[in-house]
């Protein structure tokens, strides 16, 4: 075996090393033979050495090259494993897709773990679930309801795509190096059908985002960009309200009324 790794700042290298945390996770992915497994970030293999007694064909994506090298030895003895470099930041997630959809996993780096969410949200057709290690605030983001104080852009666009159930929570103890802040365990479960479709997808993404840009405004004021349309909405959108008040429903149908309005003005 080559040196123990220096764990890398820059790849956002906080390994897991609590063995109990570990078999929490492992059991609520509850890996099967038959799965398609990938695991963004395997590091040095904590949880991957658990998942691939479960399922031997699984596909790691691991960014350092470093550690590929160590993942090749480590695994040696699993034909079926599929090691890959690569930034999975860069991936297109729907080439693993084979019949069988994506079961994602992983450790994630804390900086890229919103992007990250927002690509694999593109490929929500193909995948099964995520169960992911993120920022506990992160995850009270992807959770919350109206009028809890973390609701917001992030709350409503997870949620139109995806049931999020969180499950864990992980102390920086956890960890080596340890972060400065708590972790969570979250599972994400695409939506088969969207419970709330919304008639144009960057509407809804550009609705939303001007809503939050001011939170605490009224929703006419939010949407000034789109005040020709506005007086149009009728009755059952109450223009008086606050985003930060708005559940998922109330954006779709919010954003799905703006639309009717623009293409009749067309
Ligand atoms: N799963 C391991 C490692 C977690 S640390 C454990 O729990 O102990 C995060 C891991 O993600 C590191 O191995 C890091 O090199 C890798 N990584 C960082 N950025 C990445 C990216 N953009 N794509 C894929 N892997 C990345």
């Amino acid at each position: 075996m080559s040196a123990p790794h220096k764990p890398r700042k820059r790849f956002g290298q906080n390994f897991l090393v609590d063995q109990q945390i570990i078999g929490q996770i492992v059991s609520a992915i509850g890996p099967g033979q038959e799965d398609n497994l990938i695991e963004i970030g395997p590091g040095m293999a904590a949880i991957t050495e658990h998942l691939v007694k479960h399922c031997p064909s699984m596909t790691l994506l691991e960014l350092d090259r470093d550690l590929i090298d160590y993942l090749q030895q480590k695994f040696q003895d699993y034909p079926a494993l599929t090691i890959r470099s690569g930034d999975a930041l860069q991936t297109d997630f729907a080439q693993f897709y084979d019949g069988r959809k994506l079961r994602l996993v992983g450790n994630l780096p804390y900086n890229i773990s919103t992007p990250l969410l927002f690509h694999l949200l593109n490929v929500r057709e193909r995948i099964k679930d995520m169960h992911f290690m993120l920022q506990r605030e992160v995850v009270d983001r992807l959770g919350a309801i109206p009028g809890d104080k973390s609701y917001g852009r992030l709350s409503v666009m997870i949620q139109y795509h995806c049931r999020v159930m969180p499950l864990i929570p992980v102390p920086p103890t956890s960890f080596r190096p340890a972060p400065k802040v708590q972790s969570a365990v979250v599972r994400l479960t695409p939506h088969i059908e969207l419970p709330y479709p919304a008639d144009d997808h960057n509407l809804l993404r550009q609705v939303v985002n001007l809503s939050f840009q001011q939170r605490r405004k009224t929703l006419k004021n939010c949407l000034n960009h789109f005040a020709e349309y506005l007086p149009d909405l009728g009755d059952n959108i109450d223009l008086t309200r606050r985003p930060e008040q708005l559940t998922v429903k109330e954006f779709v149908d919010l954003s799905n009324s703006i639309n009717r309005s623009i293409s009749i003005a067309k």
